[in-house]
């Protein structure tokens, strides 16, 4: 066999968010590193495509933290970044069965909106929103010893609520965006929770990047050319080769082997260690532990292009439709049965950025929601359709009439997403956010030498700010060597 086609300091498999800034941080410092991607772009969940002139996020509904203090604007800065890529605010409105809630800005203007509404609760508010900053900002200083960390870690999102509020609709009404966590409170882990919506919602509230997710992955793929980073597409990683417990290198469908002195994987984990390095490499625990970890739910998103006055509606960026009157325990038990789509979310990032459609009164809106990966006895190529067609008239109940104004549409089903990014049964945001999983992810540094780890597979976490932190980390650990 011949030894290898060409060598780098830094392999890096992957090109989600984890592996750009791994990539691009470890290209900053001076290293030679290579970026390897299947898909026929670069940037993983971070993807788009035209239709008919109508520029569609593949996945992005929001970023968060991004204004000066926040984790994302540190993030960026740390990269020089931040001058790249522009944010504009977004707003929430979630719509309740009593009617839409625009969901203020910050913790202190929650505190201001909801006090009055909910006598009684307000001192229960404030502590319930101190206590959430201050495990999302200990949950950043990690592995740093922390109480608060130590006291929430085996309770649920339920329990953090019920220890300071009593009034229902309040906890559902903070609540509300539990989607983005995919499972309701009564199951998640109230460290998870508190860390996400801090990100998203109660530190500085939500943000969306001029010109999408394109605009994002063209920044960086801008400095990372100018750095020097070897990107290849359309090329699948088939292998880690390791040699006496280290990885030296990668091997690709093409039949290239690159010899790298580290590599990083931005793969679903299962695939990065089962299929990539391969189960002899690696203890029997490692392994049993690696196929006993729960998957989180999956995706299903509807792609519309439409032309309608969506202005005169009110609309924000983001839209939660909470209207069901399913709980949240309710609607997730019919997710898992593969009944999808009590609860909606509806994405119009042509309201603040109305370039990504072509036009006046054009717009690119995505509607998605949760979903299983095995629907019980059912096909998806065959329920694909009636499913989209429930969930844009669910739409309606916020945009009368939607169905009459599409002029394209397109559907991802679970199926979709695991093709596209290999994120093992389309697996939205890695593994589960359970009590059990908030900790257990595997570490960055793996147990094979020299292997490390990026992206929502591995610690800290899920969604674009947490994975950006994983890809900076997982380098700093690599320059540290
Ligand atoms: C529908 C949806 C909506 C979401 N909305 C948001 C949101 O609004 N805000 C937010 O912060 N997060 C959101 N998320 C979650 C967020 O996208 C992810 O947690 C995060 O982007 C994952 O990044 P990652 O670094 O793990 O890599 P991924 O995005 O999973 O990318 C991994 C990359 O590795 C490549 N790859 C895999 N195997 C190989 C191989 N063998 N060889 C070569 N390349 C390979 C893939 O093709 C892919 O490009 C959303 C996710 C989904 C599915």
């Amino acid at each position: 066999m011949k030894k290898y086609d060409r060598e780098c300091e830094v392999v890096v498999v992957g090109s989600g968010m984890g592996g750009m800034t791994c990539a691009l941080a470890l290209a900053r410092k001076g290293k030679k590193v290579e970026i390897i991607e299947q898909g026929s772009k670069f940037g993983g969940y971070l993807s788009y495509f035209k239709r008919d002139n109508f520029l569609f996020e593949a996945y992005l509904h929001v970023f968060g933290d991004c204004e000066k203090g926040g984790l994302m604007y540190d993030l960026l800065g740390e990269l020089g970044l931040r001058d790249k890529i522009k944010f504009s605010r977004i707003d929430y409105t979630l719509f309740t069965p009593k009617g839409p809630v625009i969901f203020p800005r910050n913790s202190d203007e929650i505190i201001k909106a909801l006090s009055p509404l909910f006598p009684g609760e307000d001192q229960g508010l404030k502590n319930l929103l101190n206590t959430m900053k201050t495990i999302y900002n200990d949950f950043l200083k990690l592995p740093s010893p922390s109480p608060v960390l130590e006291r929430y870690k085996d309770k649920t999102c339920k329990e953090l609520l019920d220890e300071f509020l009593k009034n229902e609709e309040l906890k559902n009404l903070l609540m509300g965006a539990w989607l983005y966590i995919l499972m309701p409170p009564s199951k998640t882990s109230a460290i998870m929770i508190s860390v996400l919506m801090m990100i998203y919602l109660l530190s500085q509230g939500g943000f969306f990047p001029q010109g999408g997710s394109k605009a994002v992955v063209e920044a960086f793929s801008k400095e990372l050319e100018k750095d020097q980073t070897r990107m290849t597409l359309k090329t699948k990683v088939t292998k880690i080769i390791v040699e006496n417990g280290r990885a030296v290198g990668v091997e690709t469908e093409k039949g290239e082997r690159i010899r790298a002195d580290f590599v990083v994987s931005n793969a679903a984990a299962r695939q990065t260690f089962l299929d990539l390095v391969g189960e002899k490499e690696l203890a029997i625990d490692f392994v049993t532990d690696l196929k006993q970890k729960e998957l989180s739910l999956s995706s299903f998103v509807v792609f519309l292009g439409v032309e309608m006055d969506l202005e005169k509606l009110n609309l924000t960026h983001q839209i939660f439709v909470n209207t069901s009157t399913k709980t949240f325990d309710e609607a997730y038990e019919n997710v898992l049965k593969g009944e999808i789509g009590d609860y909606i979310t509806i994405t119009i990032p042509t309201i603040g950025d109305p370039g990504l459609a072509p036009g006046k009164n054009k717009h690119s809106l995505t509607i998605w929601t949760i979903a299983p990966y095995h629907l019980e006895g059912k096909d998806w190529k065959v329920e694909r359709e009636k499913i989209a067609d429930k969930i844009i008239r669910k739409a309606e109940e916020v945009i009368p009439d939607l169905s009459k104004h599409i002029l394209v549409k397109n559907i991802a089903t679970p199926l979709t997403l695991e093709k596209f990014t290999l994120n093992t049964e389309g697996a939205t945001v890695g593994w589960i956010q359970t009590r059990e999983t908030v900790f257990g992810r595997p570490q960055q540094k793996s147990p094979i030498e020299n292997l490390y780890l990026t992206g929502h597979w591995t610690m800290p976490g899920e969604g674009h700010m947490l994975t950006a932190k994983s890809g900076i980390d997982a380098a700093k650990l690599i320059l540290s060597r």
